[in-house]
């Protein structure tokens, strides 16, 4: 049976012909478009301001949300990761992160994954599939209103990670569409500067990406300073090697307005990755390639069966840091959250605990 159109992934300009289909007038689809994302309804009966005939029309030719919450978990540290199921059985998984002066939703932009990271747990699910622009919104949707009630306010705004389960630049054109739909001022309106897309290094979406004029932060996964430990690390640098992905880098950077970085994201793998000597090479590295404009996330590896690393040392994490800053790079710590529910970064394969 084929599937009814998902309202959810439709822009606003899309609506509008769905409705001049319909032969209903114009700000019929303003008013969905407002139910949907406004007010983040998630079925057509509740948009009483349509007439009753208007609403069952919608109700027989389309669908106003198709993810199911499957679990819900909670952490001792507040965060909550969803794992919820597309309407054919996929998993997708959306882990919402509260911290005193901003919330974070993280979102998945595939189910599961194609890229081999040896010390990414999602890896470990292959690809499943491609998520729609539709299945990208809906579940900052239902983390909202999970957590504010529905269509309630959000206190301090939220900002958007595309850090869950897949790689966003393979999923390139549903994604930017999502964050185009995401940020208009009678949706959810969130903001491109308050979203921040993550790479494992898909060279060719990375220079497309920069030439976008409205667009989210971004991070790069690059987690060695070394092509050889990263081609184990990281099977995609044997596509795209650093040195490759670095002056993609540079391309972009070129294109930062003043003020602005953007974030190379270094998993810290017990004894693998973490030595001076891989903080010194990665601090000349970026000097070599004249990368200025950047900041060095640190995240220490959250370890899960069957995966074979160990989180460094605290006091190896802030030597490292310091390495990098004695050497002009700007580097902050992430902490991790949600590692007992499966909810930290890597450790996102549809758990169930
Ligand atoms: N595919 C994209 C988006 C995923 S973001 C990317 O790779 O950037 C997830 C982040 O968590 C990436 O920076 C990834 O390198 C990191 N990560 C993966 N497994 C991890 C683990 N077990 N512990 C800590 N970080 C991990």
């Amino acid at each position: 049976m084929p599937e009814k159109p998902h309202l959810t992934g439709f822009s606003r300009a899309e609506l509008g012909e769905l409705f001049a289909g319909l032969a209903e007038p114009r700000y019929r689809a303003d008013q969905v478009f407002r139910g949907l994302h406004g007010r983040r309804l998630m079925s057509f009966e509740e948009m009483t301001d349509l007439p009753k005939a208007v609403r069952e029309k919608l109700n027989e030719t389309a669908a106003a949300s198709t993810l199911t919450v499957d679990s819900k978990y909670i952490s001792i540290d507040g965060t909550r990761r969803f794992l919820m199921k597309t309407h054919d059985g996929y998993p997708v998984e959306t882990v919402f992160i509260p911290t005193e002066n901003r919330d974070t939703i993280c979102f998945s932009s595939q189910s599961g994954c194609p890229l081999k990271c040896d010390f990414c747990l999602t890896a470990k699910l292959g690809l499943l599939r491609n998520l729609t622009a539709g299945e990208i919104i809906e579940q900052i949707i239902i983390v909202l209103n999970d957590v504010y009630g529905v269509g309630g306010e959000t206190p301090h705004g939220t900002n958007l990670v595309a850090m869950g389960e897949g790689e966003p630049f393979l999923n390139f054109e549903n994604l930017i569409k999502a964050l185009d739909i995401m940020s208009d001022e009678n949706g959810l309106f969130i903001v491109p500067g308050r979203i921040t897309v993550s790479t494992a290094g898909i060279v060719p979406k990375i220079l497309e990406f920069a030439k976008l004029d409205r667009r989210p932060n971004l991070a790069i996964s690059l987690s060695s300073p070394n092509e050889a430990q990263r081609d184990v690390l990281m099977p995609i640098n044997k596509r795209w090697p650093i040195a490759e992905l670095l002056a993609a880098a540079k391309v972009f950077e070129k294109t930062l307005k003043r003020g602005e970085r953007f974030t190379f994201e270094y998993v810290l793998l017990g004894g693998v990755n973490d030595s001076d000597d891989h903080a010194a090479d990665l601090a000349e590295l970026l000097r070599r390639h004249d990368l200025r404009k950047v900041k060095i996330n640190l995240i220490p590896h959250n370890p899960a069966e069957p995966l074979d690393y160990r989180p460094s040392s605290p006091e190896q994490v802030r030597r490292f840091k310091e390495i990098l800053e004695s050497l002009g790079v700007s580097a902050y710590i992430r902490t991790p959250r949600g590692r007992d529910i499966y909810a930290a970064c890597g450790q996102l394969a549809a758990k169930t605990v």
